[in-house]
């Protein structure tokens, strides 16, 4: 297996390169050189041949036993050179001071045939310097939530890191799952995670707070040559695009998990790529029953920081941290602040397109508001499925108001016949104004059909997936991916796209999650 690895970042920017893995602070550097610890007898479990055409791997080479084992970490390949970044971050609201990857390992970062550059980073691949008092591993459930779901939201179309394979490692990794005093022992896995880059707002967080003000320099002007290459390199205001590039990037990504029902769970700011990448999968889900104020995360559950509609909101409040840290080496603090300005306007841009683009309207119209938002206050009040609503909305007729069909995205006859009335109104008013644009259904139908996912990776099914796995089937695993290949067809196995089903209500996993993982 060849792979060319050019490894731009441990190679341009300072690092702590001694390899011992006590956990330590790392002033001064960006990165600590880290070996992955051994692992007892790894096993594939999954690779998405999406992700090893990009690194130009074959099947075979990914069924082999040194791809096992490079990826497992038993064995480095010749150009890697392991290390754990440097980053802090801002944790549910607060500055939590040096984090790091503390259970991620990057390997480095290959340039395929085309010029593109990965790097591949193993996630669980044991202890760090910035592990602080954990284990540095991850568990089979997390980790398939992590790779099925980054190449769910690659289909989709939402910018993501991505993932190569899902590997077990043979070894038992215990946790605390619900912080309850239960400890059990679970399988370890690892997944690879491949991105073009993994620098969080925390990586310059981290500097602006020490002081370290030339090294600060250093990565923002690393980030921009690397990671941001449309910025011109004589530009003299490279510095004023990059930021406003960064707003605008993170403004785009949270429409984007509007548009689909996702909550990522936990928006620290160690969290949020500089590419406007979703990043760090961990207690994320996707909203069935609609509810702005949903969350998965149960460490969330009393504030709900992090829920559904809080996203944007938190995407500027992380920004405008960033832009603090970028603040000590930056010419002016109003260039950073004109960057926060472009991403509300962004943001508000964004939004009424997605919003016009989601219920079939071909152009966004002043009188459009009051009419979206009436639906979703009534999906909301009547717990209607959110990605069934907007896949049946598609099915409706301008001329006939049909309620009928969006029967489908209620939990129960019940809660159907509650409503009715006010969704009937509702109906009449947008089949109205359906009318009033000269566009046929099945036109407007296709469209709608492209920007409402038919499957979304319910949390229900990814738990399912999971279980399935424990008991060493991995159907499910692949039936789940191969439907997250095209999600926007109709044509997808009913049970892959079905509604929530009751028992999932209250079970772990399902509707809600720790951070435990
Ligand atoms: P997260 O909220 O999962 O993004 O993690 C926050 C911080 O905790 C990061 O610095 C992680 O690297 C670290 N972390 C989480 N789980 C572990 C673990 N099992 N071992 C070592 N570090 C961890
Ligand atoms: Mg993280």
């Amino acid at each position: 297996m060849r792979l060319e690895f050019d490894n731009r970042f441990v190679n341009e920017l300072p690092g702590d390169s001694s390899g011992h893995l006590q956990s330590r602070l790392t002033p001064g550097a960006c990165w600590a050189a880290a070996h992955p610890t051994r692992v007892a007898k790894p096993r594939l479990i999954a690779y998405s041949r999406e992700v090893a055409e990009l690194l130009e791997l074959k099947d075979e080479q990914i069924r082999s036993e040194e791809f096992l084992d490079a990826f497992s970490g038993n064995r480095l390949l010749p150009g890697m050179n392991p290390y754990a970044a440097r980053y802090g971050g801002h944790q549910f609201g607060s500055w939590a001071g040096q984090l790091g990857d503390g259970r991620a390992i990057s390997l480095g970062e290959v340039v395929n045939s085309r010029g593109q550059r990965w790097e591949l980073q193993l996630k669980g691949a044991g202890a760090t310097p910035y592990s602080r008092r954990a284990d540095g591993r991850a568990v089979l459930r997390s980790s398939m939530r992590e790779f099925l779901c980054s190449e769910a939201m690659h289909h989709l179309g939402i910018p993501t890191t991505r993932a190569l394979s899902l590997i077990a490692t043979g070894d038992q990794v215990v946790r605390d799952m619900f912080y309850d005093g239960n400890p059990t022992m679970e399988p370890g896995a690892i997944v690879c995670r491949v991105s073009g880059s993994f620098i969080r707002f925390g990586n310059f967080e981290i500097l602006a707070s020490y002081g370290e003000r030339d090294l600060l320099e250093k990565l923002i002007e690393f980030t921009i040559d690397r990671d941001f290459p449309e910025i011109g390199q004589q530009s003299e205001d490279r510095f004023v695009t990059w930021f406003r590039t960064v707003c605008e990037r993170t403004a785009k990504l949270v429409v984007e998990w509007l548009r689909v029902g996702f909550v990522h769970g936990v928006m620290n700011t160690d969290n949020m790529s500089i590419l406007g990448l979703t990043i760090d999968y961990g207690p994320y889900g996707w909203v069935d029953n609609f509810d702005p104020n949903w969350t998965p995360n149960t460490t969330d559950a009393d504030w709900r920081r992090y829920a559904l509609a809080n996203q944007p909101s938190i995407a500027r409040w992380n920004l405008e941290r960033l832009a603090d840290a970028l603040e000590t080496v930056s010419p002016s603090r109003s260039i950073l602040d004109e960057g926060l300005s472009h991403f509300d306007g962004t943001l508000q841009e964004q939004l009424s397109g997605m919003l016009t683009a989601k219920f079939g309207l071909a152009r966004t119209e002043e009188e459009d508001a009051s009419l979206i938002e009436e639906a979703f206050e009534l999906m909301h009040r009547a717990n209607v499925d959110m990605t069934e609503f907007f896949r049946s909305l598609a099915n409706v007729k301008s001329q006939v108001p049909d309620l009928s069909l969006l029967k489908n995205a209620f939990y129960g006859e019940s809660l159907y016949r509650e409503h009715e009335a006010e969704f009937d109104a509702w109906l009449v008013r947008y089949c109205t104004r359906l009318s009033g644009q000269q566009d046929a259904d099945e036109t407007r139908r296709r469209r709608m059909n492209a920007v409402n996912p038919r499957f979304v990776l319910r949390n229900y099914l990814a738990q399912q997936a999971i279980d399935a796995a424990m008991q060493n089937d991995m159907s499910v695993l692949e039936r789940l991916m191969e439907a997250a290949r095209h999600p926007y067809i109709d044509d997808i196995p009913s049970d892959l796209t079905a509604k929530r089903p009751d028992w999932a209500i209250d079970k772990p996993g399902c509707s809600m999650l720790s951070c435990s993982s």
